[in-house]
Order: C-alpha cells, then structure tokens, then sequence
C-alpha cells in the first residue's frame, strides 16, 4: 500500500459524478489555470498523509453507511498520484464501485508523458474526464465538468456515454458545515442550486 497528500474528502457527495459518490481530492499540481475551482489544492505541500489503505476503509464504510455508487477522484492533480490511488481504485473495483477520475492532462499527454503508476489508475477507471478547466470555454450543458474543452472517456461499460447530459443528476452544488465551524464547498458553481448539509464529519 501507499502514502497519499489528501486536500480533502466526502463521504456522500451527488454533485461530483453519477449517482452518490465519495469524493476524494489530492493535493498539489503543476497548472495553475486562471479560475482554477480549488486554488487552494495546487501547492505541493503536506496536507493529510494517508495510507491508500485508509482510504479504502471509508470507501468501504461509505459504501455500508450510504449505498455510495462509486468513487471520485480530483484534485489537484490525480495523475501525479496514481500509484496510491490506482490501489484504491483497484479495491473500488473489487467490491463493485465506480470510479471516475477528473485530469488536468489530455489522455494523449498521459500516453506520451509515462507518468508512473498513470496505466495503472486508468486501468482501474470507469470514467475519465480529461483537460484543464479553461476559463473561457465554459460548460452549460454538459454534467460535472467546468469547461467545454473538457472529454468524457467511457473506458469501461459501468456508464453509458451520454450520461454527460443527463439531467436527471443534480447540477447543484454542496454546502457543508463541518462541527468544528468549517465549510466545504463542492460542486461546480456555475450550477448554482444550494444544498446545505450539516454533517458529523462530511
Ligand atoms: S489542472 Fe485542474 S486542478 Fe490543476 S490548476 Fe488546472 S483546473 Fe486547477
């Protein structure tokens, strides 16, 4: 098992891909897009050092507590951190989750690139939304993704394509109260529905 830099986490999230969701952010990337949604996951820096290991267990009791569908992973930058991650994807796999996973890279760069680990977690994914959020080519139709530069890949037969505009899914965004006074905010907010949630952890 690996370590992985966490930026944060939602056990039960329905604004980041289909259906109910645990949402997983990473932290640290190279980009530095103009209106980039989580400026403050960009530094390489410590924030939580978990082991893949860990993850996989609140995946596993999201998926007892809330009868999650799957499992999404942003950032930051996911692909600099596939070699945890794809073991996380793998046990989503092993136990019947989805997974979805957002990259700033386009799939070309990722073939060409060799980042480590990258065939691994694409390997392990169900949904692949690749490209960087491109301030001026914003989205109004599509679900979950920012920009219209932004490509859905259906690596594997979990989802159907056209699920992207499906507007059954919610194109809300969450708001969250944490305990300790603290708030997260997640979801694109472009689409701006509000759901508030007070929430014991997430
Ligand atoms: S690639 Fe994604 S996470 Fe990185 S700066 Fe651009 S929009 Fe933000």
């Amino acid at each position: 098992m690996s370590k992985i830099n966490i930026a944060d986490f939602i056990e039960n999230t329905e604004v980041e891909g289909p259906g109910k969701r645990f949402a997983l952010w990473v932290q640290g990337c190279f980009r530095r897009c103009p209106g980039c949604c989580n400026p403050h996951y960009l530094d390489f820096v410590p924030r939580t050092i978990v082991e893949s290991e860990q993850i996989c267990k609140l995946i596993e009791d999201s998926k007892n507590k809330h009868g999650i569908e799957g499992v999404t992973l942003l950032g930051g930058e996911p692909m600099l951190q596939a070699r945890g991650l794809s073991e996380i994807a793998k046990f989503c796999r092993e136990i019947g989750l989805s997974v979805m996973t957002f990259t700033g890279y386009s799939l070309e760069e990722l073939k060409s690139e060799n980042i480590p680990y990258t065939d691994e977690l694409l390997q392990y994914t169900d949904l692949l939304v690749d490209g960087a959020f491109e301030e001026s080519k914003k989205e109004e139709k599509r679900n979950w993704v920012g920009s219209t530069n932004q490509r859905f890949y259906f690596l594997t037969d979990f989802y159907k394509q056209g699920i992207e505009y499906d507007e059954r899914f919610s194109h809300g965004i969450e708001l969250r109260i944490r305990p300790d006074g603290s708030a997260i905010l997640n979801g694109f907010p472009l689409q701006a529905e509000v759901v508030l949630i007070h929430s014991a952890h997430n």
